[in-house]
């Protein structure tokens, strides 16, 4: 159990935090803990191209065969979605991206992108990076029973964390829905590119020193709480100096 003392908003800066994590390895929660707790936004590709999938623009119509099949959409579609979403001033303290990096050209594009357009050189602020493991089976699990509120974005598992009501959110009574590509098939090559991809990405990192390992298989609010005392240490070292 977490303290409700810890789970009052900090105002320390983390600066970006990237979340590293297979499909299903709980990054969208923990992202929402994080951002409850710094005052920081939650940068999720996948919803943001969800979103433009469902509002039918031209990028969501371009992504939508990639995302249907499991494939990453390509670099240059996601690099311009995001610049735009960052450079929004909720941003300027520091965000919290999920489900981006996911390989090192798109990690050498943001790092870029922080230097040039967020700080200065001489304040620049390295991303902490904390990389979530889950064995597959774990995975697979969280993945098929996975349903989310259409309305409020809570997530639920309906073997590990059902609803009060079967199908139903219990925040606001919304009906839960499935992710179009939680589907067994699609989840297969989900897993295999982000196999395909994380240990390069995390090597990246790692040569950096910005690398925390973060145990996934344990029970949820352990998980937020080593993500949390991550944070707090990496806030103070002073490292994320925003200017
Ligand atoms: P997610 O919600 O993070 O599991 O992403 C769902 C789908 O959106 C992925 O399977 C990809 O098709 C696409 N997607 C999300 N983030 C990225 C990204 N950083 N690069 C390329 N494609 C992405």
């Amino acid at each position: 159990m977490i303290p409700a003392e810890a789970q009052q908003p900090k105002t320390v800066n983390v600066g970006p935090v990237i979340l590293l994590g297979a499909p299903g390895a709980g990054k969208g929660t923990q992202a929402k803990a994080i951002a409850a707790r710094y005052g920081i936004p939650q940068v999720s590709t996948g919803d943001l191209l969800r979103d433009n999938v469902l509002r039918g623009s031209e990028l969501g119509r371009a992504a939508q065969a990639y995302m249907d099949r499991g494939e990453l959409v390509p670099d240059a579609l996601v690099f311009d979605m995001l610049r735009a979403r960052l450079g929004n001033v909720d941003c300027n303290r520091g965000f919290i991206l999920d489900g981006f990096p996911r390989n090192q050209a798109q990690a050498e594009w943001l790092d870029k992108l922080l230097r040039d357009r967020f700080f200065s050189e001489a304040c620049w602020v390295a991303p902490i990076v904390l990389s979530f493991t889950v064995e597959y089976n774990g995975l697979l699990q969280r993945l098929t029973g996975r349903r989310s509120c259409p309305a409020c974005g809570r997530i639920y598992n309906i073997h590990t964390q059902p609803p009060k009501v079967a199908g139903v959110c219990d925040v606001d009574g919304a009906k839960l829905v499935m992710r179009q590509d939680d589907t067994e098939d699609v989840i297969s090559e989900r897993l295999k590119v982000y196999e395909e991809m994380s240990l390069p990405l995390r090597q990246y990192y790692a040569r950096q020193g910005r690398l925390v390992e973060v145990d996934g298989n344990r029970p949820q609010a352990e998980v937020t709480a080593l993500a949390w005392h991550a944070l707090d240490e990496h806030a103070r070292s002073g490292e994320p100096h925003i200017c």
